[in-house]
């Protein structure tokens, strides 16, 4: 599975080989239109684009050398004919086809695909009317070709892309319809008519009534359903929002004002519009303004590494290959239902307190037990790494029905940062002090960092993100300070989405990983020089942005490499990634409990390519969805493999020092 474009949606990638042939195996698209024409509804068929299904496939890697996907068109487009012409058959008028990979950066021979591919549907069943839809970012360079597609309909996203639109109205060829999508079929936010009009208006005058389609600006399927059963959303904040039915009236809304036809929701409209610009619970005084009195010096630790290493390493006197973990250790139903009988009520807050501060004291004495260096506390008092936090900040807000999918039958219900993000009170310090003052090893504290908290989220379209990102990152700045102000030596952000955060287009990963560095630097960099900053990643594919990662210029980083027997170390060695590591030797998606042998030569391997005084052994991320069965063992096993290579290493077991 993979992330589809920028969405929190991920779809199972299809794999080509050059033997690949390709045939219809399926018959919902025609049972759903027929069924849908039983009841009278002629439904418009929406199909994913020949182009898109294969470019965003991938190839085997044991490929024959050269192979090309692309190869495969030719292939491909027969099936795709066969499927419009039983369509045209059955009774459809017009069928979508989605192209998103037309806001992607394309080779000129996948613009030449693309043409290629509508030149032969179109072909394929003239009765039909065809619409290429692209969305979630400009056309730019592929604005040409996508124009000039033998096809009745284009479909554009006009709320990421609103200034290509003009382009567009000018260039159209005089007979084709575009569907401008003026609403956002991203976010949750309610559109601002008086904002949308002028462009439609101009769309109309130029296009005519009878090809202007106004639509969403993408499919809806990432928003939510609806507000209706949202009864426990305050009215002025419910105001702001729409999820995808209330999206659908808008866009009948919208065609109404165009044509002249009154509606009542427009006073409504403009209201909620003008009460977002300047309502107190999003607007607060005093967070841009320290936003905007952020200096460089507030993004650079005092010392430089070397510097700073020394003095962590006095303090903290971990032995070569320390080892540690990730955080989050097994959420057991007994943690689950503590957590739910105290949400319902049935419970109280200090008798559930009580319970997660049993859980903690028993991980806290297991981790003592098997000798682990840098203990965490469990991380039990929290059902999800950014609710957590966002629970406790001023300017989120949490529904109780905004689930959107994130693949097969799972969904997600993201927070939505409507405001100034403000942090009113220590959000972990209670826990990794309770968890510091019951052991004389080092505790770690847990962050979740600005960008994944960003990234998670449905995030307010009224400032560019980086200002958003920037307000959480001082929040957790004051949280960085209180964790080190209560004696936690070691303080850990996790970054897990930084690299899904990357633009659509090359251009503009430059100017993303600029902001997103720098929104970590300021959460960790208020710290004393032996103060230890770890961040943690949960995947290995560094090499094209290691540059940003270093500039993080996070302590120790741990990252993800179980699976790919450290081959995906490969970026950080040839970058010579100065600061220290933790390469996971422990895969925490599999039940298997690893062998010591193994992760020891896991270590040993990145130990050839990487200086050893600076290598952690770690798990690959956290043990949160695995059972006490298998952590156990595994752990175990992890602790003795990291002393059975201090040994190989020559180095003594320094036994873990006291706390300064
Ligand atoms: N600290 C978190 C945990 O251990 C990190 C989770 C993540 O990287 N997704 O669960
Ligand atoms: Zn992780």
């Amino acid at each position: 599975m993979t992330k589809w474009f920028d969405t929190n949606y991920h779809y199972i990638v299809p794999e080509f080989c050059a033997d690949t042939q390709f045939r219809l195996s399926a018959t919902k698209i025609f049972d759903e239109f027929s069924e849908a024409l039983a009841l009278g509804i002629t439904t418009k068929p929406v199909l994913i684009g020949p182009l898109t299904y294969l470019k965003l496939g991938k190839t085997p890697e044991a490929g024959p050398p050269g192979f090309d996907r692309l190869a495969l068109l030719a292939r491909l487009l027969p099936v795709y004919a066969d499927i419009l012409r039983r369509l045209a058959a059955l009774g459809a008028e017009w069928v979508q086809l989605d192209e998103p990979v037309c806001s992607l950066d394309l080779t000129d021979a996948e613009r030449q695909a693309l043409r290629t591919a509508y030149a032969a549907l179109a072909a394929a069943a003239p009765s039909l009317k065809l619409l290429v839809a692209t969305y979630f970012g400009g056309l730019r360079d592929n604005l040409g070709d996508f124009l000039r597609l033998p096809v009745a309909a284009l479909h554009v996203d006009a709320v990421r892309a609103p200034r290509e639109i003009d382009t567009l109205l000018r260039e159209i060829d005089g007979t084709k319809l575009l569907s401008v999508g003026v609403v956002d079929g991203r976010n949750i936010w309610r559109s601002d008519f008086t904002a949308v009009s002028p462009l439609l208006a101009k769309a109309r005058a130029l296009l005519g009534d009878g090809r202007l389609l106004i639509a969403p600006s993408c499919s809806l399927q990432h928003v939510p359903v609806t507000l209706r059963h949202e009864g426990k959303l305050d009215p002025e904040f419910k105001s702001w929002l729409a999820y995808a039915e209330e999206k659908l009236a808008e866009v009948v809304a919208l065609r109404d004002l165009l044509v002249g036809i009154p509606r009542s929701e427009l006073g409504l409209n403009a209201t909620a519009a003008a009460s977002r610009r300047t309502s107190a619970r999003i607007h607060r005084p005093g967070v841009n303004a320290r936003v905007r009195g952020v200096a460089a010096a507030d993004l650079s630790r005092a010392a430089p590494f070397l510097g700073r290493q020394a003095r962590q390493r006095e303090r903290l006197r971990l032995p070569l290959f320390p080892t540690t973990t990730i955080g989050s250790f097994p959420q057991t139903d007994a943690v689950r239902s503590a957590r739910a009988q105290w949400k319902k009520g049935t419970i109280g807050r200090a008798a559930y307190e009580k319970f997660i501060e049993a859980e903690t004291l028993a991980c806290v004495r297991f981790q003592e037990e098997i000798g682990i260096d840098l203990l965490v506390h469990g991380e039990y008092e929290r059902n999800d790494m950014v609710e957590y936090f966002g629970e406790q900040l001023e300017g989120f807000a949490f529904t109780e029905h905004g689930w959107v999918q994130s693949y097969g039958s799972r969904y997600v219900k993201p927070p939505i940062i409507y405001g100034d993000v403000e942090r009113r009170q220590p959000m972990t310090v209670r826990w990794s002090a309770y968890a510091q003052s019951l052991t004389a090893r080092p505790m770690k504290g847990m962050l979740t960092g600005p960008v994944t908290i960003l990234q998670w989220s449905f995030v307010r379209n009224d400032q560019p993100r980086r200002d958003t990102a920037f307000q959480i990152a001082l929040a957790l700045r004051d949280e960085v300070l209180g964790l080190e102000r209560a004696g936690i030596a070691a303080i850990q952000i996790d970054e897990p989405a930084l690299r899904e955060g990357l633009p659509l287009r090359r251009e503009e990963w430059k100017h993303y990983l600029e902001w997103a560095v720098n929104a970590f630097r300021l959460s960790a960099a208020g710290v004393r020089d032996d103060t230890q900053i770890h961040t943690h990643m949960c995947y290995a594919e560094f090499n094209d942005i290691i540059e940003a990662i270093a500039a993080l210029d996070a302590d120790v980083i741990t990252i993800e490499t179980s699976r790919s027997n450290m081959e995906l170390l490969g970026a950080f060695v040839s970058f010579r990634y100065p600061n220290e590591i933790g390469p996971g030797v422990y895969d925490i998606h599999s039940p298997r409990v690893p062998a010591i042998d193994e992760m020891e030569q896991l270590i040993v391997k990145a130990a050839g390519v990487l200086p050893l005084e600076n290598l952690w052994v770690n798990p690959d991320c956290g043990l949160k969805t695995r059972g006490w069965t298998e952590v156990r063992p595994a752990l175990l096993n992890m602790v003795a493999a990291a002393q059975r290579l201090r040994v190989r290493f020559g180095s003594p077991t320094a036994a873990p020092a006291l706390r300064s």
